[in-house]
């Protein structure tokens, strides 16, 4: 259905599991679409009265989805001609969600990445309709899933055909949303580009979501959906373009104090409240040993006492960076590590903490500068990092 990237916009998904690989791509399911798939055969086991056709119904939604899953690596493979992994792909019930390294963001990449996914649909009807038709199958009526006299070569023909025209909605997180974008930023700026995307996809919406109040709620669950999906592409670009330029020395916090692993756990709390400061360093000889997190000092304090030394609960593999780098990487790599920091070190010396406060306040600080000058000299200008940088 869509794809997504960027660390705010498409973290790794939580509740699911990975079923297979394929290519190299981890194909997930999440708990949902296996609830999904029990509610088909219990509500076909209900109406059919049969293990059997409980089953039918089951196996033709199996089908469906593998239609969804080609999509994917229609998606998939088309971003590895542009040299862009898929990290997974990942089926809920409402679809798939190609998970791209990135998003391209040259628009002919753009454009090509987001055709991939229905192309294949495309495909697929073509090959479905051959088969249909050396078989002597009638290939109408439209009226696909819910009839379950018709062969299933001719329902699968026509879900790929829904597939490929819902699709090409013009809206994110649909395919037909970056597909606009992509034709947009052609003649626009990408931001700005962005921007009328997602409006003409938030009018699609209220226009959809106005007509589902009249006795569809699908339709208003799929404005929503779209709606939000809108709202998120503009919130991931403003900020990819608030972060855009910036290294982890802009952004990282200069003034932390470190901890000793053989301090004790009512020290390290007390430090916290005095000082503001919820991660710290654990240090050995001026070398990075560990960090003592947040919600660790929580629990080792609830679970062993102010006694305990902070050697015994600290995280022993820290996220490490290096203060020249890309903010944004180094924000990526903190979000697929899971981790509440990254030490910022040079050589063996702690030289800074990168948090997401002090992220957040660059962000915000930066953001209102961009919105002074939209798309001028303070968004690209070497000056203005250092302007925003802390002391
Ligand atoms: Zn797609």
């Amino acid at each position: 259905m869509s794809t997504c990237s960027s660390w705010l916009r498409c973290a790794p998904m939580k509740a699911s599991w990975t079923v297979a690989r394929v290519a190299g791509v981890a194909i997930r399911v999440h708990a949902t679409f296996l609830l999904l798939l029990l509610w088909i055969g219990a509500s076909e086991w209900i109406t059919e009265g049969t293990l059997a056709g409980a089953l039918a119904g089951v196996g033709f939604a199996a089908l469906i989805f593998a239609s969804v899953v080609l999509h994917e690596f229609g998606h998939a493979f088309v971003a590895r001609r542009f040299g862009i992994k898929t990290l997974d792909i990942t089926l809920l019930p409402i679809g798939g969600v190609a998970r791209l390294e990135k998003i391209p963001t040259e628009p002919r990449a753009e454009l090509l990445v987001a055709l991939g996914g229905p192309a294949v649909n495309v495909v697929l009807v073509a090959g479905l309709a051959a088969v249909a038709l050396l078989a002597g199958l009638p290939i109408g009526p439209p009226d696909v899933s819910g009839d379950p006299q018709l062969p299933i070569v001719v329902r699968l023909l026509w879900v790929n055909a829904a597939l490929a025209l819902f699709n090409m909605i013009p809206a994110f997180p649909m395919d037909g949303g970056r597909v606009l974008r992509a034709v947009l930023s052609m003649r626009l700026d990408h931001r700005r580009a962005t921007r009328v995307a997602a409006a003409v996809g938030q009018t699609l919406a209220f226009m959809l979501g106005f007509l589902g109040l009249f006795g569809s709620p699908l339709l208003v669950f799929v404005a929503l959906f779209v709606w939000l999906g809108a709202a998120a592409e503009v919130a991931g670009e403003e900020l990819h373009a608030a972060l855009a330029g910036l290294s982890v020395a802009d952004a990282m916090t200069t003034r932390f104090e470190a901890l000793a692993p053989e301090d004790t756990l009512g020290a390290a709390a007390a430090r916290a409240v005095h000082l503001g400061q919820t991660s710290f360093p654990v240090v050995v000889a001026d070398g990075l040993v560990g960090v003592l997190g947040h919600d660790p000092l929580i629990v080792g304090l609830a679970e062993r006492g102010a006694e305990a030394l902070v050697g015994s609960v600290m995280d022993r593999e820290p996220a490490r960076g290096s203060a020249r780098e890309a903010l944004e990487g180094a924000l990526n790599r903190m979000q697929e590590a899971g981790k509440p920091i990254i030490v910022v070190v040079d050589g063996r010396r702690v030289v800074g903490l990168l948090t997401p406060a002090s992220v957040g306040e660059l962000v915000a600080l930066r953001g209102a500068l961009l919105r002074h000058a939209p798309g001028g000299a303070a968004a690209t200008g070497p000056t203005a990092p250092a302007r925003l940088a802390p002391p």
